[in-house]
């Protein structure tokens, strides 16, 4: 997957993309992705791609993730109907491109923080994950950390964590400890009630169809529970999650609590001798995963996962 060097992007990143933002604000349209009140000064913008963040300070807007490289115009739009500060920071919870697809616009307006080991999975993609049109250009964060940082801003705190490998080996939790809230990433999926998403991670049934472990850029189905208690262990009642609406604490519990039954199951079957094929049926049948009439872009859920079954097979018969 090609990029470009940061500073050609930025050069001509800052003579294009203050147009769309001003213009954003002069005639302020109706944001086409929805921005809803978290808490306070904590908004969640939502639509497509993942979950976005929005901590409004004096001093500026913090973002939790950008969404696709094409959604940068629209994320404006959605800041400018909440504040008309510009954005000072963006924090990636990880590298994929619904996450951290606008980074290399962001560049332009923006400190794009993440953990050392998104840019270095962005440095060298092993596994393509791209929904975006081929040929995006990657913005690589221009600040990166390994366990922990503070940011602060306008007199407010944001933590970004990092509690260990799970969908990645990148993964930040980003937290706002004033006001009790987390920005998991896709280390949890919030569920809607099984009428309002037929398709996936329905009410009732196990999270299985949306959890994606990326081995190829270190995830880990293994330590993904300890990496929650890591999160757990923190002060909130709030939870944005990487996609879907946004949940408690007891939500996110609860999907520790099934992600563990999951893979102990799937562990005890290869333990016992499964075949790769009796593995696949059972993710097919109990869990929604298709290993057949996929796609090979985009990533459609439930067909994604299959693309490093051997690797999950592998970690999970240890
Ligand atoms: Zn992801």
């Amino acid at each position: 997957m090609p990029y470009e060097g940061l500073s050609r992007l930025t050069i001509t990143a800052i003579c294009v993309l203050f147009a769309p933002a001003l213009r954003a604000q002069a005639l302020a349209p109706a944001p086409s992705l929805d921005v809803e009140r978290v808490k306070d000064d904590l908004h969640v913008i939502s639509g497509e791609g993942g979950n976005v963040a929005v901590y409004v300070t004096d001093e500026g807007v913090i973002l939790v993730d950008d969404m696709f490289y094409r959604n940068f115009d629209e994320i404006l739009a959605a800041v400018a109907s909440v504040t008309d500060l510009p954005v000072a920071y963006v924090v990636n919870t990880h590298q994929h491109d619904d996450h951290a697809g606008g980074n290399a616009k962001m560049h332009a307006i923006a400190d794009v923080i993440a953990h050392r080991e998104v840019r270095a999975n962005l440095s060298d993609i092993r596994q393509p994950y791209y929904e975006d049109t081929p040929g995006t250009p990657i913005g690589l964060p221009n600040i990166t950390f390994a366990d922990e940082l503070t940011l602060r801003l306008g007199g407010k705190e944001v933590r970004a964590r990092h509690f260990g490998r799970g969908h990645t080996d990148g993964d930040a939790v980003v937290y706002f400890p004033e006001l009790k809230v987390v920005h998991t990433g896709d280390l949890f999926l919030g569920r809607r009630p099984a009428a309002a998403d037929p398709g996936g991670g329905a009410e009732g049934k196990p999270p299985g169809v949306n959890i994606y472990v990326d081995y190829a850029q270190g995830g880990s189905f293994v330590e993904w529970t300890a990496t929650l208690d890591g999160v757990l262990a923190l002060d909130f009642d709030t939870v944005i999650p990487g996609h879907g609406p946004v949940s408690s604490r007891d939500d996110l519990v609860r999907f520790r609590a099934d992600l563990e039954a999951m893979r102990d199951r799937i562990a005890s079957l290869i333990r016992a001798g499964a075949t790769k094929q009796q593995v696949l049926a059972v993710f097919e049948t109990d869990y929604g995963w298709r290993s057949t009439g996929c796609p090979p872009t985009p990533p459609t859920p439930g067909c994604l996962q299959f693309q490093q079954m051997d690797s999950l097979i592998e970690e999970l018969g240890r």
